[in-house]
């Protein structure tokens, strides 16, 4: 992801509307771009700060922790999926041996090699 790319997904980053597919391209630039970082940042806060505002909200506010937890969240679901991706691929695996297999004895059944 580029940087241009990386602004035009910033509102659905910060919103939760963000396509899954977007979303690994869009972490791993935030960490490799800190232009796009603290653009990040600027956008986090004014949208967090206009939200307190209509809630009436005074008291201060830990943007930036606010932030890192949003970031820590959404690793945690390109985690998940990475886990669940090779879950899913050790039992094609395993299922492809077993296939495999089943074939390999036919085919020695077949031709009388086995008994
Ligand atoms: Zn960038």
């Amino acid at each position: 992801m580029n940087c241009n790319e990386f602004e035009t997904e910033i509102r659905h980053f910060i919103d939760g509307s963000i396509d899954p597919s977007q979303l690994r391209g869009f972490v791993e630039h935030l960490h490799g771009c800190p232009e796009c970082y603290d653009e990040l940042g600027i956008y986090f806060i004014v949208n967090t700060a206009l939200a307190k505002v209509d809630r009436d909200e005074a008291q201060s506010y830990d943007f930036q922790g606010q932030m890192d937890i949003l970031i820590n969240d959404y690793e945690k679901q390109i985690h998940h999926l990475d886990m669940k991706h090779k879950t899913v691929c050790a039992i094609t695996n395993t299922a492809n041996i077993v296939v495999l297999a089943a074939l390999a004895i036919a085919f020695l059944r077949w031709f009388n090699i086995l008994q």
